[in-house]
């Protein structure tokens, strides 16, 4: 038996699945009535397929994002059991340089700041492989690791960061406390995944010392809407968050957002940084007032901001399909780079399989001879591009495309142009 990434077993077939749409909001609980956008039906964007899994039946869930009017979180139904995604992560964040360097300047920035020693406790919620643990580890720091995916919390321990095999929520919050508070809790990309939203911040609260500090970092919702970022949208990502829903759902939990920084990971995310409710030392900085102001200004408290955007969304499919159709009809040659599960919402939606998309490519040895989900694109190594040398290649995972008009700098000898798929569907020059 093969385990596919994050845990999708293959001979299995498909994940056990929990289909309870909810019509009520994850945090509030208020009626959701408005749809954010609509990407129709769509397979879970990681089950990539064998050759021998092409002829069987394959499972599509709605990918149809609400909108909470009383709070504002942005939120997908839940159909795929937390368990199932996370239980065998094939996610080693490790692999990537630039994530391993972010996590070090993270270390390096709040180790002073927080005035953190041998004396400290440093709790990460959702800890992967240790690639930011190890940092306050070196540093002789007392660190716990929580992740529910055995394998890459062994590759943690491997590092030397003691870590808890577990989901964390309310009830482990609480009994870790029992033993010690933590200084700093981190979660770096997991409140999006999070199910039980109010379990989770609730855990927060309870673990975290009296004077602690907790940062989060996820996916910024302006972003998103302003970069048309459709396509980062997963049946495995529950919430899209602005800053004012957070704000509302961490101070239902006692808990005070004092600070935000903007990053650009992840096609813009922010930082929040969080404490208890009455901590007067720490009251709210310049800049958290400031992007609270600009969400304000940029309506993302009024709905007519949110219904908006589907709109937006259905030209840019429009715009892409007239682009891959017109190469067509003059007999070119278009093919993909890259096989994220971002670029698997985008096809699905799109509905453009290889009558249009020859085929892709990727790095990951995993992906290479397996087909994309729903679309049944076949995925290649990347010398394939340089034996077919198409006219024009679809760049899927976009957040990187300097990095790869960089390595397919090449391609241009035989006149291939490259083509990125949002904001807008553009052929770049
Ligand atoms: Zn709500």
């Amino acid at each position: 038996m093969s385990a596919g990434p994050r845990g999708l077993s293959q001979s299995e077939n498909y994940p056990r699945l929990i289909a309870v749409p909810q019509s009520k909001c994850r945090f509030c609980a208020a009626p959701l009535r408005e749809t954010f956008v609509d990407l129709g039906m769509s397979p879970l964007c990681e089950s990539y397929l064998t050759a021998d899994q092409l002829g069987s039946p394959e499972p599509f869930y709605p990918l149809q994002v609400k909108v909470c009017g009383s709070c504002w979180l942005v939120q997908l139904d839940q159909f795929v059991s937390p368990a199932e995604i996370f239980s065998e992560y094939a996610y080693f964040s490790s692999y990537s340089t630039s994530w391993v360097k972010h996590a070090e300047d993270y270390a390096e920035a709040m180790i002073p700041r927080l005035g953190l020693d041998q004396r400290s406790f440093v709790v990460e919620l959702a800890s992967n492989d240790g690639y930011l643990l190890q940092w306050f580890v070196k540093r002789g720091i007392p660190s716990l690791g929580i992740e529910p995916a055995a394998n890459v919390a062994s590759a943690a321990e491997q590092k030397g960061v003691p870590t808890l095999v577990r989901f964390f929520d309310e009830k482990l919050g609480a009994s870790l406390a029992e033993g010690r508070q933590a200084d700093l809790i981190v979660g770096n990309n997991v409140l999006a995944q999070v199910p039980d939203l109010n379990s989770f911040v609730a855990g927060i609260r309870n673990l975290l010392k009296p004077s602690g500090t907790a940062t989060l970092e996820f996916p910024h919702l302006q972003r998103l809407v302003e970069g048309n970022q459709f396509d980062t949208i997963y049946h495995e990502h529950f919430s899209y968050f602005s800053l004012l829903s957070v704000e509302t759902i961490f101070a239902a939990h006692g808990l005070t957002v004092f600070d935000v920084e903007e990053l650009w990971t992840h096609g813009g995310s922010i930082r929040i940084f969080a404490r208890h409710d009455g901590d007067g030392s720490r009251p709210p900085t310049d800049r958290l007032l400031a992007l609270r102001q600009r969400e304000r200004d940029l309506g993302y408290d009024r709905m007519e901001t949110y219904r908006a955007f589907d709109q937006r969304v259905r030209a840019t499919k429009r715009r892409l399909l007239d682009l891959l159709i017109r190469a067509k009809d003059e007999g070119k040659r278009v093919v993909g780079y890259g096989a994220p599960g971002k670029g698997n919402t985008l096809l699905n939606f799109c509905g453009i399989r290889s009558d249009l998309l020859e085929f892709t490519v990727d790095k990951n040895p995993y992906k290479q001879g397996r087909f994309l989900p729903g679309t049944h694109i076949a995925i290649h190594s990347p010398e394939k591009i340089d034996e077919a040398r198409p006219d024009y290649i679809l760049v899927l995972p976009w957040n990187f495309k300097d990095e790869i008009l960089t390595q397919l700098a090449h391609a241009r000898s035989w006149g291939a142009k490259f083509v990125v798929p949002i904001p807008e569907a553009t052929v770049l020059s």
